[in-house]
C-alpha cells in the first residue's frame, strides 16, 4: 500500500541518518579513546562519582557534546531505587547543535529517554556557555567537562554558571590541566606534541585541530589560578583534585 511504502522509505532514511550520526560519534569516541588511552572514561566516571547526584537534582551539563556526562548522571539516578518521588531534571547544552543531535540519537539507542526514565525531565538545548538562555537560580548543579578550555572568555562562563545556579548549587569542572611533577610534565609534553597531532592525522585525517588541542591545554590556567578565577566569580568552598598526576583536574565550588 501507499502507507506501507512510505514506512519502508522512512525506515531506510532512519537507518541512513543513524549511520551518519554514529560515524561522527564513533570517530569522536575513537579519538578520545586513542588520545587518552581510554582513560577519559575513567576520569568521567570519577567526575560523576564526586558529584554523586541523588533524585531531585536539577543539572545543567554545559558543553555537554554527545552526552557522556549526562548519560552517567542518568544511569546513576536510575541505579538509585529509593526516593523516586523526587523528580529530577537534566539540561544538556552545547554551542554545537550537531553534537546535541548525535547525543540525542545515542540517548535514544541506549534507552536514556523520558519514556524509559519517568523520574527525569531531559532537555537538549543549544546555547553558548558565555551567555546562557536560562533564568537566574534555576539549577542545583552545573557541570562542564572538557569544554571550558574552548571558550573565549572563561570569566564570563563562570559568571553565567554562578547566575543560573540556585543558592547551595554546585559548580563542577573537569578539564585538562598541568602535571605536578616536572619530569612527568616533560614526558607528557613530548607525548602530546609528538604523538597527538600525527594521531589526529592518521585516525581523523586532520592535523591542525589536534595541534590546537595540545596548545590550548598548555595555555589553560594552572590549577591554583583556575581556582582563583572560580572564587572571583563568587563561588565558595572551592577546591580541586588532580587526576592522573594532573593530566586532568576536577574543580568544584558552591554558590552559597
Ligand atoms: N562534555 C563532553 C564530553 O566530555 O565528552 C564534550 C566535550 S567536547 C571536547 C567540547 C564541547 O564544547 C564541544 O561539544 C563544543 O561544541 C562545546 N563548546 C565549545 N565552546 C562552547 C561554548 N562557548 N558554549 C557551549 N559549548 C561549547
Amino acid at each position: 500500500t501507499h502507507f506501507g511504502f512510505q514506512k519502508v522509505k522512512e525506515s531506510e532514511k532512519d537507518k541512513k541518518v543513524h549511520k551518519v550520526f554514529e560515524d561522527v560519534a564513533s570517530s569522536y569516541d575513537l579519538m578520545n579513546d586513542a588520545m587518552s588511552v581510554g582513560v577519559h572514561r575513567l576520569w568521567k566516571d570519577i567526575f560523576m562519582d564526586r558529584l554523586w547526584p541523588t533524585h531531585g537534582v536539577r543539572l545543567l551539563d554545559m558543553a555537554g557534546g554527545t552526552g557522556d556526562i549526562a548519560f552517567r548522571y542518568m544511569r546513576q539516578l536510575a541505579a538509585q531505587k529509593n526516593n523516586l518521588k523526587r523528580h529530577s531534571h537534566v539540561t544538556i547544552s552545547d554551542i554545537n547543535q550537531h553534537m546535541l543531535d548525535v547525543g540525542k540519537e545515542r540517548a535514544r539507542l541506549q534507552g536514556l529517554t523520558e519514556e524509559e526514565l519517568p523520574f527525569l525531565t531531559i532537555n537538549w538545548q543549544q546555547a553558548d556557555a558565555e551567555q546562557l538562555p536560562f533564568e537566574d537560580n534555576s539549577f542545583t548543579a552545573y557541570t562542564i567537562a572538557f569544554g571550558i578550555r574552548n571558550c573565549t572568555h572563561i570569566d564570563r562562563v563562570l559568571r553565567e554558571a554562578y547566575r543560573v545556579l540556585k543558592p547551595g548549587g554546585r559548580f563542577m569542572c573537569l578539564e585538562f590541566s598541568h602535571l605536578t611533577n616536572s619530569t612527568l610534565q616533560w614526558i607528557y609534553d613530548k607525548y602530546s606534541f609528538q604523538v597527538i597531532p600525527p594521531m589526529g592525522q592518521i585516525l581523523a585525517g586532520q592535523w591542525q585541530p589536534y595541534q590546537y588541542l595540545v596548545e590550548s591545554i598548555r595555555q589553560f590556567p594552572r590549577q591554583e589560578d583556575f581556582k582563583k578565577m572560580i572564587e572571583d566569580a563568587g563561588f565558595e568552598l572551592v577546591y580541586y583534585e588532580n587526576l592522573t598526576f594532573g593530566v586532568v583536574a576536577i574543580h568544584s565550588g558552591f554558590k552559597l
